[in-house]
């Protein structure tokens, strides 16, 4: 049972802005970790996979940009969510960063209150597209580019916001997420809707999956998860 906060690894060799952008990270609510080369940046993601990127440009040892086509060059770190920070405005360096994989890229300098925008932004578009890969649990096989359901090789008939609550669950299995949790990964924070829509949702999930219903379980004052436990 896990109920990580987001970490977010800042790449950046300048301390003075280390430190804004971790101070900026930690009040939004976010855990920062800050390594100053390409090198130590593909160790420590490599050792602890975090939920976002921040790499800057020029750093010591190789450019930033060579260190994102590294990162986007494997499979694993292939949808790894990537701001690049960049001191350069030149319109064709944005465009490098775009066509070699960066999510998005901020201009130095830069308001800490337009950092977090940013980085909220890319957190949310990034939650849906999790495993756009066929998705499988048991019995249950979710596709979400078909945006079918089957199970045991049944096509089932599902509602939209079942079948996102769906995907959500199946995507990180194994692991519980409270109500405003799954509020926020599934609808996005932009949604105004209460938490107790998430049991109601959570209870048509379950009627449509009948007797598969018993991988998704309630814990008890925290909320749900789905586990084949
Ligand atoms: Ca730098």
């Amino acid at each position: 049972m896990s109920m990580d906060k987001t970490t977010i690894l800042i790449v950046e060799d300048e301390p003075a802005i280390v430190e804004l952008v971790s101070f900026t990270l930690r009040a939004a609510g976010w855990n920062s970790f800050s390594v100053g080369n390409t090198a130590d940046a593909w160790e420590f993601i490599g050792r602890r996979m975090p939920q976002l990127v921040l790499l800057d440009w020029m750093l010591p040892d190789q450019s930033g940009l060579r260190l994102l086509s590294k990162i986007r060059a494997d499979r694993q770190f292939s949808e790894l969510p990537i701001i690049m920070l960049t001191a350069k405005s030149m319109e064709e360096d944005k465009v490098a960063g775009l066509e070699h994989g960066a999510d998005d890229y901020i201009t130095k300098p830069f308001s800490p209150r337009e950092l977090t925008a940013r980085i909220k932004a890319l957190l949310r578009r990034k939650v849906p597209e999790h495993g756009q890969g066929v998705l499988s649990v048991g019995p249950i096989v979710l596709d979400p580019i078909s945006c079918t359901v089957t199970i045991s090789d049944a096509k089932i008939d599902i509602g939209h916001a079942e079948f996102k609550l769906l995907k959500f669950f199946m995507a990180h299995p194994e692991r519980v997420f409270s109500r405003s949790q799954l509020l926020d990964k599934v609808w996005g924070d932009h949604v105004v809707i209460e938490e107790r829509t998430v049991d109601v949702h959570v209870l048509r999930l379950r009627k449509v999956l009948k007797s598969a219903e018993v991988l998704i379980k309630t814990v008890r004052s925290v909320g749900y998860m789905l586990s084949e436990k």
